[in-house]
């Protein structure tokens, strides 16, 4: 029989499938052709295959490329920037930096270095929601990444001018960035208290006439529900809820501060949720109720949030503070077991942003964006528990592969579609100019 052609083959690893039977695959294959998964196994029962690269996996483990499901890429410029303040006062310093530094050129810039440590840390998929310009589009295609955007509504003092998007030019931007891809449409407000109630219903109208999801800031702090109530009369997600914006294609960052009611609502109408420990905790923004969330059924993912109020972008990191975090605060060992911490990480993402049929599994058929992790480390040696691991001890420096619509954007631990050094060198140009406006607290 002629061999079949592939694109690329990854022989001898274990492949942790995360499929409905959470399948784990020991001395694997899997043969990627053209941008989806075209068969794994096990190698011993491998078709023949012809392949123009084949990859040695053997003591690593293959997962679904890593889904982050909220962020704020360019903020990567301003890491370290605003430490030890509430929101509130953490946004202040922000937004004063920007409105000096953020430009067409600077946003790539911070784009370009954030994809280059989501990569290198396995992530394959993460939304940005941050001032909207044809070039960090540009730099997603170059990049080879895959990304959840779209016109972002917010009305911000001092901003109107470049901030704030109308239907007209959000409908434009949406039909222009059609059929890429690499990138999933949505529509973004920045939050209720920063938008009005006519903002949110053209939210609404835009996601419903195109049928893209919807993301949006909720109930992160007390002084955003204050600033609702007094606004509303009401909590935030009873505002979203009156205006339609709750539902299967709706995404929730944070969600720190809600009812049982609110929960058993987002439950009911299929919302989602990304949860941001590190961001909720470094702001003081409060501890979400997880457990509670996922003992209703709420879906919910995994978000970095931005890298200035995290400061990073390692989502191993993330997901370990998710499930230790929640372990402290009920006094229950038994909440989140790492296969479920994993889900999140992976499946509940591609869920959160409608994306279930093309990735967070590794099936045929599906888009091959993938992590290849060297179990071989001395943190990951012995193993008894591949999920444990995941959750528990792996770190972005153990990722040594990472394919994205089956292109290997990092391998051997060389991004190959971003200029590392030259991205480095231009983000330290620019942080020269956010200096002069940084107030650090501590001593040198
Ligand atoms: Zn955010």
């Amino acid at each position: 029989m002629t061999p079949i052609e592939v694109d690329c083959l990854l022989l001898g690893a274990t492949i942790v499938t995360m499929d409905a039977g959470r399948r784990i695959i020991e001395n694997g294959a899997l043969a990627v052709r053209g941008e989806t998964i075209h068969w794994l196994g096990p190698q011993a029962e491998m078709p023949d295959f012809t392949a123009k690269k084949t990859l040695n996996v053997s003591d690593m483990v293959i997962t679904p490329g890593l889904v982050n499901t909220h962020g704020h890429w360019a903020m990567t410029l301003f890491r370290g920037f605003a430490d030890d303040d509430n929101l509130e006062g953490w946004l202040e310093k922000i937004w004063k930096v920007e409105a000096e530094i953020v430009a067409p050129d600077t946003v790539i810039a911070g784009a370009d270095l954030a994809m280059i440590e989501m990569i290198r840390s396995g992530t394959t998929c993460a939304t940005d929601m941050y001032w909207q310009f044809d070039g960090s589009v540009e730099a997603v295609v170059q990049a080879g990444f895959r990304t959840v955007n779209g016109p972002v509504f917010a009305a911000i003092p001092g901003f109107e001018d470049r901030r704030q998007f109308n239907l007209e030019e959000a409908h434009d931007y949406l039909r222009r960035h059609a059929n890429q891809p690499l990138l999933h449409l949505c529509v973004q407000a920045h939050s209720v208290y920063t938008t009005d109630r006519p903002m949110l219903e053209d939210v609404r109208r835009i996601a419903h006439d195109f049928g893209i999801g919807f993301i949006t800031h909720a109930a992160e702090s007390k002084g955003e529900l204050a600033q609702v109530s007094a606004q509303y009369g009401k909590s935030p997600i009873e505002v979203l809820d009156d205006c339609g914006l709750l539902g299967p294609k709706t995404l929730l960052a944070h969600c720190v501060h809600l009812t049982d009611a609110e929960i058993a609502r987002l439950a009911e109408t299929g919302t989602s949720v990304s949860h941001c420990p590190t961001s909720n905790m470094k702001l003081s923004s409060g501890i979400s109720r997880l457990v509670d969330m996922t003992r209703a059924g709420v879906n919910v993912a995994i978000g970095t949030d931005g890298p200035a109020s995290n400061n990073d972008l390692n989502f191993f990191h993330e997901a370990q503070l998710a499930a230790l975090v929640q372990k402290g605060v009920t006094g229950d060992p038994f909440v989140l077991p790492a296969p479920e911490v994993f889900a999140m990480m992976t499946v509940n993402g591609a869920r959160a942003f409608g994306l279930s049929d093309k990735i967070g599994s590794l099936e045929v058929g599906k888009l091959a964006d993938l992590a290849v992790i060297d179990f071989s480390s001395a943190n990951l040696t012995p193993c008894y528990d591949i999920y444990s691991h995941l959750v528990y001890a792996a770190s972005p420096a153990d990722v040594r592969h990472t394919m994205i619509h089956g292109r290997l954007v990092m391998e051997d631990r060389e991004v190959r579609t971003i200029d590392e050094e030259r991205v480095k060198h231009d983000v330290r140009k620019i942080a020269d100019r956010a200096r002069p406006l940084f107030t650090c607290r501590h001593a040198h």
